[in-house]
């Protein structure tokens, strides 16, 4: 019998919030975890909060928006590592404002960190997966791509577009042994949402039949059933974890 070899798995964005947690998650489920986000004091905070809890974690300092070295980052998690089983694209911005007033860069911000490095990062994992024989890719989505919301028509289209990124992709890697799904969150206690004004907390609460936010293990808790070996049967979803605010 030959062991199971450990799995290698890239989590964007995952210095803090919800990328933190899905890391965590991921490290429990005994995978040797590549942390990813540009600020290098967070990570190597978070790879030792990954450690003291006899997890494996390695860090790789990048900035998503810049194509080229998110592609190298990619390349290099291959090189060291000889395997990339799973892709977790998690970081992501807001730059909200309201259509009539959004400036050129505000829109295409949002779509470079949370759109085009998705593409990116996806084309450069696949290879490895394939030779693998093995994938789990998991994008991170949002309630705001199901419903719409005043002041992010950017992160909108952004969160959208990867929905219909994932759901070809999936298509495409079905004959594969590689699955890809969304997991799109309701609203959130992390930095992303502490800074909304408390009428905009408030209403949330309202719009969310648990009546409260969610927590970012709750959403990691979702990455990891469709990161796990068992997994396997379910792709091309979106699974909505937000409360019930969006059920039909
Ligand atoms: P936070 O703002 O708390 O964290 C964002 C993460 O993304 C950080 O780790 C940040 O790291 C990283 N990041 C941002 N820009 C870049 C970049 N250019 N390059 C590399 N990393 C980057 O957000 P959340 O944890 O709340 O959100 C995580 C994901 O969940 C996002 O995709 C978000 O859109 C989505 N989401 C969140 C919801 C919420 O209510 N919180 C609701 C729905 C979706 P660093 O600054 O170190 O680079």
């Amino acid at each position: 019998m030959t062991d199971t070899p450990i799995r290698v798995a890239v989590v964007t964005g995952a210095s803090r919030g919800i990328g933190a947690e899905i890391a965590k998650a991921l490290a429990e489920q005994g995978r040797h975890v590549v942390l990813m986000a540009r600020n290098v004091e967070a990570l190597d905070a978070v790879q030792g909060q990954i450690h003291a809890s006899g997890g494996v974690a390695t860090v790789i300092p990048c900035d998503v928006s810049d194509h080229q070295a998110m592609a190298d980052a990619i390349e290099s998690v291959y090189a060291d590592h000889k395997r990339l089983d799973i892709l977790v694209n998690n970081a992501g911005i807001t730059r909200d404002n309201l259509l009539v007033r959004m400036s050129d860069d505000e829109f295409d911000e949002v779509i470079a960190v949370n759109l085009r490095s998705v593409f990116i990062s996806c084309r450069a994992a696949l290879k490895p997966m394939m030779r693998g024989k093995w994938g789990r890719i998991i994008n991170i989505s949002s309630v705001s791509a199901v419903v719409g919301n005043p002041g992010q028509a950017n992160y909108a289209a952004s969160k959208a577009a990867v929905t219909g990124l994932t759901k070809s992709l999936a298509k495409e890697m079905a004959g594969k042994n590689i699955t890809a799904n969304v997991v799109a969150p309701g609203f959130i206690e992390t930095d992303m949402t502490t800074a909304l004004p408390q009428r905009v907390k408030d209403a949330a609460i309202q719009a969310t039949p648990l009546r409260r936010f969610g927590q970012a293990m709750e959403i990691a808790a979702a990455v990891a059933y469709l990161a796990s070996d068992t997994a396997g049967f379910t792709t091309g979803q979106v699974l909505v974890v937000d409360g019930g605010m969006t059920m039909a």
